[in-house]
């Protein structure tokens, strides 16, 4: 695969709105008949995106999101993985499935998914209360979720039978994922991905913790500090340069990966105004001062809770006044969430 087109040669730049306001079938760059499958964003912030996939788009989607499992190999004792990404629409849950099948096949991993999904229509409580009993029952070795599941698991002591976590979906801190590795004693890899892109796949962590792009399989720019991609080798959907909206940094890693490594700090919409900063950073404030990995902003308060067994440290000055509240007052997410509220 190759990459690093020049400018000339990259296609328009796209934006979801346009993506939007564009009818699916108007960007199939091949007969529907070649499409096996559609995917739709999560629509959370208003229409979903559509996105096609050919029988080769999707092993390159399987391909790229097995990068994932690569820094595994040398620690995992076997490969029981327990994916609650969400199956359906959402790219995460059946990603996860085709990376799997690309590892069987590609890596020699014999890889057992176990499909638990994101368990529309229970509650919060229930929802945690049915993995838990399932993760009690297959005692799986390896997790695929959201960081925001994983948190609310680590907190119900539900992570004991894992050996490494595969996070994605949302931006998080290193804080959190320091907190998830048992302090280095569980590998946690965070993978990248956008649905109107390919879905997971985009980048995934290294063996030091920072985040590689695939430029194998696109090309990549930072304008502004806004992540460009242009796709180069989907075949059911058109060509495109796509403002992805993610806020990003640079990092220089000496992990030896050829591929740059970023930080990504989150969409516009995890930009929290009254703090200047992002949700992201503000959760690695809030676990390093000995707090909960979530938080609400209600009526110009934040909202804190200590973390069970955490050591309080003095938090410094924010703009907005704090209210900290009983432990287990503000709500968790068992899917794709923001970890907050903003009002
Ligand atoms: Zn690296």
């Amino acid at each position: 695969m190759s990459s690093m087109s020049s400018a000339s040669e990259l296609p328009p730049f796209t934006t979801k709105v346009q993506l939007r306001e564009t009818h699916f079938r108007d960007q199939l760059n091949v007969p529907e008949n070649q499409v096996v499958r559609y995917h739709a964003s999560s629509g959370s912030t208003g229409t979903p995106t559509i996105m096609a996939y050919t029988q080769d788009d999707l092993d390159l989607l399987g391909r790229l999101t097995s990068y994932a499992f690569k820094p595994l190999q040398d620690s995992v004792s076997r490969w029981c993985c327990y994916n609650a990404f969400g199956y359906g629409l959402f790219t995460g849950g059946l990603s996860l499935e085709e990376a799997a099948r690309m590892a069987r096949r590609e890596l020699g991993l014999d890889i057992t998914v176990i499909p638990a999904s994101n368990q529309p229509g229970l509650s919060i409580k229930e929802a945690l209360t049915q993995h838990l009993r399932m993760i009690d029952l297959f005692q799986p070795t390896v997790l695929f979720c959201t960081p925001s599941l994983a948190y609310a698991l680590w907190e119900m002591d539900g992570l004991d039978t894992f050996e490494a976590l595969i996070i994605g979906g949302e931006a998080s801190s290193p804080a959190l994922r320091n907190l998830l590795s048992n302090q280095g004693g569980r590998q946690v890899v965070e993978i990248y991905g956008l649905s109107e892109i390919i879905g997971p796949g985009v980048g995934q962590g290294c063996s030091k913790g920072a985040l590689h792009l695939n430029e194998n399989a696109f090309d990549i720019e930072i304008i502004d500090s806004e992540l460009v991609i242009s796709t180069v080798h989907n075949q059911a959907m058109t060509r495109q340069r796509f403002l992805s909206g993610d806020r990003v940094r640079s990092l220089s890693c000496d992990c030896g990966h050829p591929y740059r490594a970023i930080d990504v700090l989150g969409r516009s919409e995890d930009y929290i105004t009254a703090l200047s900063c992002y949700v992201s950073q503000f959760e690695q404030l809030l676990i390093e001062h000995g707090y909960a990995a979530c938080f609400e902003i209600i009526d110009n308060m934040i909202r804190i809770e200590p973390r069970h067994a955490g050591k309080l440290h003095e938090l410094p000055h924010l703009a907005l006044p704090i209210l900290v509240v009983s432990p287990g007052t503000l709500t968790r997410a068992v899917g794709k969430s923001k970890r907050y509220l903003q009002s």
